[in-house]
């Protein structure tokens, strides 16, 4: 395949972990296009972590609130135009996924959406509405379970369109994950043991962006039995800044967001995970660590009940934490003899051979 034929737009951390398995097996024929949604300067060290370079066509127009959607667009578009390529991917439910969609309906190219199908049946998440219309536009789906690809089918997708990849956050976790001593080392940095301290982030707007919400988050970590290690997403920051919310404090120790790698590491060998991530949710079944989930509804159903449970932000935070730790050697064995539902780590494989076979001449 030519140089640059194979667009991939990203702007998040996650859009770049779960589409950079692509670009391992696609070598000089992947094209980075970044939106600027998270600055490069925040993704760079993510992106060293999983070999990659910097962009191939930046089209930042800032972060991209709604009124700034049109904006990113025609930038993505204008980004596609002068890279010519055969077809363009997308990932997951961010509004840069969105943006990449329609500028490339705009521009008349084939769309294939990674990650395709996920719902949560909860149309109060800016990222249900994100992924139903990406989902829509795109030619090829890849649903990372069974489960995703019948949602979109229940939506009168064709399931011509459809196709069962697995997740590629799984290949990104089996590339990355650090041998023992290597972890030995990242833990030592902070000074936590194996096991015996949790791992938080927290970024999604229904936690952080109410005052009320967040403070009542922050005082359940605090009070937990054991150091809680926080990476704080610049989201969180700035929303507990203006709402004037001490981060630190108790049990929780505050960090600036870590490495793709170092990040697996410290999570592989944690207690547990607290979280309202959907990337941590995956990660969390190949790792095998159960998850505190913070959230009003999952699009993740497949691991709640084996791997995660569910919590609305108050009371019920520090209640599963306690649950988890009264159990843990033994649930630590349940997970570890668990496979993950996201796949084995080939999902890199049967993708590129999808996207193979949509621009193959007929
Ligand atoms: N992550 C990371 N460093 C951190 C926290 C998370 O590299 O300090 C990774 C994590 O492993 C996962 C991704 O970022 O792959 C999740 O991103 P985020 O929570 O921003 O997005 P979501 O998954 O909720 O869409």
């Amino acid at each position: 395949m030519r140089t640059g034929a194979i667009a991939l737009v990203f702007g998040t951390r996650p859009e770049l972990v779960k589409l950079a398995p692509l670009a391992w097996e696609l070598g000089a024929s992947a094209g980075w296009i970044h939106t600027g949604q998270h600055p490069w300067a925040d993704l760079a060290e993510i992106a060293g972590d999983l070999r990659i370079g910097p962009p191939d066509r930046d089209a930042t127009v800032g972060s991209a609130p709604p009124g700034l959607l049109g904006a990113s667009v025609a930038a993505v578009a204008d980004a596609l135009t002068e890279l010519a390529p055969d077809v363009v991917v997308v990932q997951g439910d961010t509004n840069s996924t969105l943006a990449g969609a329609l500028a490339t309906a705009k521009v008349g190219l084939p769309l294939v959406h990674l990650e395709a199908g996920l719902r949560a049946f909860d149309r109060r998440l800016p990222e249900e509405h994100n992924r139903i219309v990406v989902d829509h536009l795109s030619d090829v789906l890849c649903a990372p379970t069974p489960l995703a690809a019948t949602q979109l089918a229940d939506e009168g997708i064709a399931a011509t369109r459809i196709v069962v990849t697995g997740n590629t956050a799984v290949d990104a976790v089996h590339r990355v994950l650090p041998d023992r001593d290597e972890r030995l080392a990242i833990r030592a940095a902070f000074d936590l043991r194996a096991d015996e301290y949790a791992v938080a982030t927290l970024h999604r707007p229904e936690n952080v962006d109410d005052g009320q919400t967040l403070a009542t988050i922050v005082e359940e970590l605090r009070d937990l039995p054991l150091p809680v290690l926080m990476p704080v997403h610049p989201r969180t920051s700035d929303r507990a800044r203006r709402a004037g919310i001490e981060l630190g404090g108790g049990a929780i120790v505050v960090t600036a967001p870590l490495g793709y790698r170092a990040f697996i590491a410290l999570a592989a060998d944690s207690a547990f995970l607290v979280t309202d991530s959907g990337g941590v949710q995956e990660e969390a079944s190949v790792i095998g660590r159960p998850a505190v989930v913070v959230r009003r509804s999952t699009e993740r159903p497949e691991v709640l009940g084996t791997v995660t449970t569910r919590v609305d932000p108050g009371p019920a935070i520090g209640a599963a934490a306690r649950a988890i730790l009264a159990d843990l050697p033994e649930l630590h064995q349940r997970l570890a003899d668990l496979a993950s539902p996201y796949g084995g780590g080939d999902a890199r494989y049967l993708t590129v051979a999808a996207i193979e076979q949509l621009i193959a001449p007929r």
